[in-house]
């Protein structure tokens, strides 16, 4: 599959607005489906959405152990630094 650059790309901030909605399957086909493509094309934002499927699963899986302390600070800092890009400058 050919992902065309340039073509109508939801914006990083909106995926993760919406990533929770996405893997909670609660959007509806049209934008579900440019989310994928998003991730296709985003290698940062797969790996945020990677690390919180993963998070999900281990969590809705009711593992006897809790959530491993270096999969949760990746978590952290994958946000944070996604999130430090959409800050305006001071
Ligand atoms: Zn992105």
């Amino acid at each position: 599959m050919t992902i065309a650059l340039g073509a109508r790309l939801i914006s990083c901030r909106k995926l993760l607005a919406e990533l929770s909605n996405y893997l909670d399957d609660e959007l509806d086909p049209d934008l579900r489906r440019e989310l994928q493509v998003h991730l296709r094309a985003c290698p940062d934002c797969w790996v945020l959405f990677d690390t919180t499927r993963r998070t999900i699963i281990i969590l809705r899986g009711n593992e006897p152990y809790p959530m491993p302390e270096d999969v949760k600070q990746r978590l952290t800092e994958a946000i944070h630094r996604k999130m430090a890009r959409f800050r305006p400058q001071a």
